[in-house]
């Protein structure tokens, strides 16, 4: 099996994963609950998650890009599978095709969708705050003097993107509620679409015909400053290479900048910054050997992480430490490194080899 000599390896639950979505579609009685799945399921592999979820009930997808909806139209074959990221000319009759549901955000590509055929199913996207994606006001006052410029899409939704959800108390939360409600009324009539993953935990008055979380799905917090009400779902375990003992006074690293205070024990593991494992993190976290911290020490490098495991003895060369899993949180090791967990997945390269633990 591929992986059998990875330096680090990225351990999937999709058990997790599916109970994450059914524990949403609880909190979300207004309407069912799409999966999103770009970024290639952030990060963790857009295929198994999307057939998992599928296989537990779930009938929309969300991607970014028409080429990720095509990588797993065949996985989820009766599904709606819509693409946020608009109609990029000339790629019309690909979603014909494929039976996959662009995302409209502009005027242009309202004339292009009902250009490419009769009663092509669109979702239809404003901007209420976003300011990326998404009809304007300007463009939404046109529409609603002519909804004959709708009449040849079948408007399967209409939907907008929260800008600060998991801030509770941000005042746009209800700002872009009122935005979105006044919008659909001056559109003709059409199911909603509205929370993300923090929307669906903002309470009923952001309940929606068809909620859109991503994160939430694989374990980041919703609610960040509360307890997360999600189950973990990833685990990042890396390989120990070496082990060596160093003097006090020896320092660890690409530019010494960790010095031992007392004689150590040093564990190598093999992942690196080129895996994803930010150097911003060099000094900043720990690993977990049998749920105990060892801290990392010294400049995380490209290949290598180096952890400080005195006291440690049961850890060799072949042994594996947790960086990322139950004991040190997705969450966590964004906050160390000043991100969020959506980029801490995103970044998970390629060459960490995905292990699925099947639903
Ligand atoms: C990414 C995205 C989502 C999912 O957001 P999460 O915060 O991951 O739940 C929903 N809608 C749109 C438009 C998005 O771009």
């Amino acid at each position: 099996m591929r992986g059998n000599a990875a330096g680090g390896v990225v351990h999937v639950d999709l058990t997790a994963i599916v109970g994450n979505w059914r524990l949403l579609c609880a909190r979300h009685p207004s309407g069912p609950v799409a999966g999103v799945v770009k970024g290639d399921g952030y990060g963790l592999g857009a295929g198994p998650i999307a057939r998992a979820l599928y296989d537990a009930g779930c009938r929309h997808f969300f991607v970014a890009l028409l080429d990720e909806a095509l990588a797993i139209r065949k996985v989820v074959p009766d599904a709606m599978l819509g693409v946020l990221g608009g109609l990029i000319p000339g790629s019309e009759a690909d979603y014909v095709a494929h039976g996959i549901v662009p995302a409209l955000g502009s005027l242009a590509e309202i004339d292009a969708w009902t250009a490419a055929g009769p009663r092509l199913p669109a979702i239809l996207h404003i901007d209420t705050g976003m300011a990326r994606l998404g009809l304007d006001a300007r463009e939404l006052a046109v529409l609603r003097q002519d909804h004959a410029r709708l009449a040849g899409i079948e408007l399967r939704y209409i939907m907008t993107h929260l800008v600060s959800s998991e801030a509770a108390h941000d005042p746009l939360n209800q700002c872009q509620r009122r935005r979105f409600a006044e919008a659909c009324a001056m559109l003709p009539p059409a199911p909603r679409s509205f929370a993300n993953s923090s929307g669906i935990f903002l309470g009923e008055d952001f309940g929606s015909d068809l909620a859109r979380p991503g994160a939430a799905l694989y374990g980041i917090s919703p609610t960040p400053g509360q307890p997360n009400p999600m189950r973990p779902a990833v685990r990042l375990m890396a390989r120990v290479l070496s082990v060596r003992d160093i003097p006090a006074g020896a320092s660890v690293g690409y530019n010494a900048t960790w010095t031992a205070a007392r004689p150590s024990r040093i564990a190598t593991t093999g992942v690196g910054y080129a895996d994803g494992w930010h150097r911003a993190l060099s000094g900043r976290c720990n690993a977990f050997f049998d749920g105990a911290p060892v801290p990392l020490v010294g400049r995380v490098s490209m290949d290598l992480t180096t952890f400080d495991i005195t006291g440690h003895p049961a850890i060799a060369p072949g042994a594996w430490l947790e960086l990322l899993g139950p004991h040190q949180t997705v969450d966590d090791v964004a906050a160390a490194a000043g991100t969020n967990g959506y980029e801490i997945l995103t970044s998970l390269a390629l060459r960490l080899p995905r292990v699925y633990e099947a639903a």
